[in-house]
């Protein structure tokens, strides 16, 4: 008998669909994630396999737990705890309105699962609602952490939609090939907006240019003196000098301290930006529920 057991199809990520199944050995449902490979490839890359394997050691309450890789032919299969609703399914059902005690919540935890990987040295590059999971119980899991390494980063996803560029930090949208922390560091700035506004996304561009207008139209255009050496990024645009407009027009209903700290992830040069420590150290986060902080 099969060990895992598929029950529905749940949703097509960036890396392949996703199964609610059945564990019959646990008696546990678990999330599938299936990557199908080319015919024309190889199989899995094996450095892909090495990095994958590697992330079932990555432990952390606020890290969907993968449970287990199932590697045959062609296939791929990662084997996760199941989480009951992503965060873009949240923002749909709760109405456009979230309580600010929930966004501090959500966003505490979220900068503490960033903030476990990013000491690992393992970044996410593609941090978004859809891949931020709530469970019944409002404990907030990061999932897809460390496969844009093991897998590359892809323009479309799996099921040939676009990839978003919502949550891309402007380094990452002119060419910049890097990994670090500093880029999830600008995308979970744009999802703390994004709590902050009942799930209205901060910046919704439909292409790079119109991202990069619509961030420099936030944050002010950058030039070498708050950025040196911008103008060598491979895929430099020059934009007309934007200047900043203020947060409090952009996040109504967020507090000064909020605010504070918001700014301090949009911050346009990578090497600027906050850390995820640094971030949970805020003065914002002083009245957290002390039960997040253990
Ligand atoms: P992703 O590849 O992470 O973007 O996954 C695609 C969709 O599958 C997401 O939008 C989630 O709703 C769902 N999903 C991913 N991982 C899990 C999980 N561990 N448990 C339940 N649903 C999941």
């Amino acid at each position: 008998m099969q060990r895992y057991e598929k029950v529905e199809k749940i949703g097509e990520g960036t890396y392949g669909t996703v199964y609610k199944a059945k564990d019959h050995e646990s008696g546990e449902i678990v999330a599938l994630k299936v990557v199908r490979l080319d015919e024309d490839d190889e199989g899995v890359p094996s450095a892909a396999l090495r990095e994958i394997c590697l992330l079932k050691e990555l432990k952390h309450k606020n890290i969907v737990c993968l449970l287990d890789v199932l590697h045959r032919n062609l296939r791929l299969t990662m084997v996760f705890e199941y989480i009951d609703q992503d965060l873009k399914k949240y923002f749909d059902s709760s109405g456009g309105k979230i309580s600010p005690k929930t966004v501090q919540s959500f966003y505490y935890q979220l900068l503490k699962g960033l903030g476990f990987c990013h000491s690992l040295n393992v970044f996410h590059r593609d941090l978004k609602p859809q891949n931020i999971l709530i469970s019944k119980r409002g404990d907030l899991k990061l999932a897809d952490f460390g496969l844009a390494r093991a897998f590359g980063i892809p323009v479309r996803c799996f099921s040939t939609e676009v990839v978003t560029l919502w949550y891309r930090p402007p380094d990452v949208l002119m060419g910049a090939q890097v990994y670090t922390t500093t880029i999830d560091m600008w995308s979970s700035g744009c999802i703390f907006a994004e709590l902050s506004n009942g799930g209205r996304p901060l910046l919704p561009g439909s292409d790079v240019d119109e991202q990069l207008k619509r961030i420099f139209k936030l944050v002010g255009t950058p030039n070498e003196g708050v950025w040196p050496n911008i103008t060598k990024l491979p895929e430099y645009k020059e934009f007309p000098p934007y200047p900043a407009t203020p947060l409090e027009l952009v996040v109504p209903a967020m507090n000064a301290l909020g605010i504070n700290l918001l700014e301090q992830h949009l911050v346009c040069y990578p090497n600027g930006r906050i850390s995820a420590e640094d971030a949970m150290r805020h003065e914002y986060f002083a009245d957290v529920d002390p039960a997040l902080k253990l």
